[in-house]
């Protein structure tokens, strides 16, 4: 069942539109995850839903009552921001049971729940000490805790681990996914990060200058992005000009602009013509290298040839960039195979650029 419900919800400050007529729901349960560029209002969202800032249009409502202008204290929503803003002054005890004491619980109850909820992010050993005596990761599991203690029902994570090291931004995200089914409680995550977006989330909701350009799992906003902002976006990209040639019932045959070779490709666009000038979104993992000799066995795929001009290793995969004899630039992207002899190219090298699936996104120009 739907949770939250954002309907035509724009806001404003002095003449800059920030949010504009924005429709959104969110179901009991969900994590999802607004992914953006910085600026394009996903901490505006979350501060209309806490109740920090009023919409100048439309509703907000949460679990079937419209609340648009109540006050934020009385929302079952609580908020993790980047910052962890613990007190200072307090121990780590202290910080997760203040709200609970400010509501007036029993002193046993309190104790009861704030030990749980430091057991919870695997705190509990270091209950007596001070903020200060904690590394990064910890003060934000004590955040965290502090804001999962009250139980709210809607719980809004602003960038909470854009400030943390790689490793340690990795092993958080694992930890806030395994809390968030443990808790049952419904995630409302920010970042600007992809990956941590792709990783994380039931659902993405990737948004652009005050509006959702695409709602979606994880693998539909990637697989199939709507736009070629979202595809620019989520995860690397080629996009190479295209022109449609023939429609199948399954896919359409398209040549490639510059390269003179035809591939086939699937869409959900309606719209598609014969001639029609599109692009084409080539992921770096579809593509592989062969030798030029090897042209004979790849016979009838298409495939592009060029010059190795880049080669970044990556651990698990090998990225290459490729100038193509046509023009234009390509990046494969291939799992790090140490038994294949033919892996090893070197810059400089000719090479030519084949097909995995050879079935790819057409996207039409903004
Ligand atoms: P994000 O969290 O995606 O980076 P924000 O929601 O913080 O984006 O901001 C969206 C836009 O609204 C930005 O252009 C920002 O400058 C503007 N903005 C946010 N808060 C205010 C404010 N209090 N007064 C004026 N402009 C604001
Ligand atoms: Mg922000």
């Amino acid at each position: 069942s739907v949770l939250v419900s954002l309907k035509d919800v724009s806001k404003s400050y002095d003449d800059k539109t920030v949010l504009a007529a924005l429709d959104l729901d969110i179901y009991d349960g969900e994590f999802v995850t607004l992914l953006g560029p910085s600026g394009c209002g996903k901490t505006t969202i979350l501060r209309l839903i806490a109740g920090f800032e009023r919409p100048n249009h439309g509703q907000i409502i949460l679990a079937g009552e419209e609340i648009t202008q109540q006050a934020a204290h009385l929302r079952h929503v609580n908020t993790v921001f980047q910052s962890y803003a613990l007190f200072p002054h307090m121990s780590v005890f202290d910080n997760v049971a203040f709200g609970l004491r400010m509501e007036k619980v029993a002193e046993p109850e309190v104790k009861e729940r704030a030990i749980q909820a430091l057991e919870m992010v695997q705190l509990a050993n270091l209950a007596h000490r001070r903020p200060h005596q904690l590394s990064g990761g910890q003060q934000q599991r004590v955040a965290i805790a502090r804001a999962a203690v009250k139980r709210p029902r809607l719980l809004l994570l602003d960038e909470p681990l854009s400030a943390l090291d790689y490793k340690l931004r990795k092993q958080m995200q694992n930890e806030l996914k395994r809390l968030q089914r443990q808790l049952g409680i419904t995630f409302i995550f920010v970042t600007h990060d992809q990956e941590e977006a792709l990783s994380m989330s039931d659902r993405v909701i990737v948004m652009r200058e005050g509006h959702i350009e695409q709602i979606g799992t994880p693998r539909q906003v990637y697989e199939n992005p709507k736009t070629l902002f979202v595809a620019r976006f989520v995860g690397e990209t080629n996009l190479f000009d295209a022109v449609i040639q023939t429609k199948n019932n399954h896919h359409w045959t398209l040549t490639l602009a510059q390269q003179n070779v035809c591939i086939k490709a699937r869409t959900h666009l309606a719209h598609l013509a014969e001639g029609q000038k599109v692009k084409v979104l080539l992921r770096p993992e579809d593509m592989r290298l062969y030798a030029p000799a090897d042209r004979q066995a790849l016979a009838d795929q298409p495939c592009l040839s060029g010059k190795v001009i880049e080669r970044n290793y990556k651990g698990m995969t090998l990225d290459t960039v490729i100038a193509l004899e046509q023009g234009g630039q390509i990046l494969v992207s291939e799992f790090f195979d140490e038994e294949d002899p033919d892996f090893d190219y070197r810059l400089g090298e000719s090479v030519l650029v084949s097909w995995v699936a050879n079935w790819e996104v057409i996207l039409v120009d903004e």
